[in-house]
């Protein structure tokens, strides 16, 4: 099962927003950031090798 993750904190608590108006959104309770498209990942495994990487830029 594939699941979303926040562009902005990482954090895989992201759930579809109720964007009557403008449209699909989706939004992460961890940040309240609000995005159009999430990062979207097959298994947990790809999740951590992502944020693996992510660490090894900063
Ligand atoms: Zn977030």
């Amino acid at each position: 099962m594939s699941f979303r993750v926040c562009i902005a904190c990482k954090g895989i608590r992201v759930y579809p927003y109720a964007g009557f108006m403008t449209g699909q959104r989706y939004q992460c309770q961890d940040c309240d950031e609000i995005m159009v498209i999430p990062l979207e990942f097959e298994n947990e495994a790809d999740y951590q090798h992502f944020l693996g990487i992510d660490m090894e830029n900063e």
